[in-house]
């Protein structure tokens, strides 16, 4: 049995890798830190170095994008921006509700209640596209965004580490590539190029799972035929500018209905609208329009000619927006998520299955992420605080 001076040694020296500095990533490292935090006060030398490794130079799949005008230089530089990644996100459960007040009081992550209309695009019969008022999001099903963009939350979450060192364009190769034994439980881990990371007592990967079945692969981990349980959907995104002395499409600018800021989409291979410059502290945008197509048409076009179906996604949202010669956008761009939408292979409509993280005890890894989840920021959070669990009550 161990004893507490042993112990509070053991987890002194505990060496934690996180492979990805998505979300999941960076929930997982705070609350890693917090829980040991905590701990500390009963064993003082209790400090775990946590070791973020990230193959791009940012985080995951939030994601903003911006352009400055360079005609609004006199006009301080006036910006398009999208966020072409997560739009929002809910926090359903009381614990994730109270991990954000921080950041609520300082005002980065805002609720946002927007309008929701849904629209069907003009078709051979009617002249011009349908738009019927939904609903108002409001406090009992509140939605969040970060401000002033998606991937700030991602960035002070990243600063506010103590114990943490973020690696970022540092991709780890997968687990059985480089030979290596394990010692004590101990993992050592390789980039790309076989130069070794170090030894870890503990790996958690949070990449998508398309990403860690390869990761994994071949490595021995205990529950490696449960990582193609969900099934992750790609999703392409539209961005959309408009400079600000030109008139905007009619759908957006119509008299006749009220304003919105956030349409479902039915009849169209697009799914959701977005209007960045209504947000929460958004309005210093240009018009800016964030357009994400439907998960299912998308899946079927991920390999597609990017051109090809990004003149495709402009049909359809110039069906939708309705605009004319005059109106037409002057800023497009289009994105390809592989990686976007989860579904489970077991789930039926009025369930809400999900798979949970997928932890070897054996060999001290962790298979984490939204897909182990409902795919979502939330489940970033509570996959991150199955990690926490896992590893603390080991
Ligand atoms: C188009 C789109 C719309 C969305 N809309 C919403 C929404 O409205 N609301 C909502 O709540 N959620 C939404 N989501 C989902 C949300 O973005 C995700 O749930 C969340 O960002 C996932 O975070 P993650 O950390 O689990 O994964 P990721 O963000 O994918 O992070 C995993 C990280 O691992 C890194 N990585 C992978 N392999 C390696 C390797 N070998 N070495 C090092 N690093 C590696 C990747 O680069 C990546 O940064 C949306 C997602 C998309 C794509």
């Amino acid at each position: 049995m161990t004893n507490h001076s042993s112990q509070s040694a053991d987890l002194a020296s505990l060496n934690i890798a996180i492979i990805g500095g998505g979300l999941t990533g960076l929930f997982t490292a705070t609350l890693l830190e917090r829980a040991f935090n905590q701990g500390q006060n009963q064993q003082p030398s209790c400090n775990p170095h946590i070791t973020i490794f990230e193959k791009s130079r940012s985080v995951g799949r939030l994601a903003t994008r911006y352009r400055t005008d360079s005609q609004t230089v006199g006009n301080h530089n006036k910006n398009w921006q999208w966020a072409f990644g997560a739009q929002f996100f809910t926090a359903k459960t009381a614990q994730f509700q109270q991990f954000m007040t921080l950041w609520l009081e300082t005002g980065l992550l805002q609720p946002w209640y927007a309008r929701v209309v849904s629209v069907t695009p003009a078709s051979d019969d009617t002249q011009s596209p349908d738009v019927q008022s939904k609903e108002k999001w409001n406090t009992l099903q509140a939605r969040y965004i970060s401000t002033p963009k998606m991937t700030s939350w991602g960035r002070a979450l990243a600063d506010e580490l103590t114990n943490t060192t973020i690696q970022f364009k540092t991709r780890v190769a997968p687990l059985a590539q480089y030979a290596s034994t394990q010692i004590d439980k101990k993992t050592e881990l390789f980039d790309e190029t076989g130069t070794s990371l170090g030894w870890f007592d503990w790996v958690i990967c949070t990449a998508p799972n398309g990403q860690a079945l390869e990761l994994m692969a071949d490595s021995g981990f205990a529950r490696q035929t449960d990582i193609l349980k969900p099934k992750m959907l790609a999703c392409y995104t539209l961005m959309l500018g408009w400079d600000d002395q030109q008139p905007l499409p009619k759908t957006l600018n119509n008299q006749a209905t009220a304003s919105w800021d956030v349409a479902y989409v039915s009849d169209s291979i697009l799914d959701r609208v977005f209007i960045e410059h209504q947000k929460p502290a958004h309005d210093e945008l240009l018009p800016s329009i964030t357009i994400h197509a439907r998960n299912d048409w998308s899946e079927a076009h991920v390999d597609d000619d990017i051109d090809g179906v990004k003149a495709q996604l402009l049909q359809a949202a110039q069906q939708l927006l309705n605009w004319t010669v005059d109106s037409a956008p002057s800023q497009i761009d289009c994105h390809r998520w592989r990686y976007a939408a989860t579904i489970m292979e077991t789930q039926n409509k009025d369930s809400n299955d999900i798979l949970g993280i997928l932890v070897d005890q054996q060999q001290q890894w962790i298979v984490s992420g939204d897909w182990c989840g409902q795919g979502n920021i939330e489940s970033c959070y509570q996959m991150a605080q199955e990690a926490v669990d896992a590893i603390v009550s080991h």
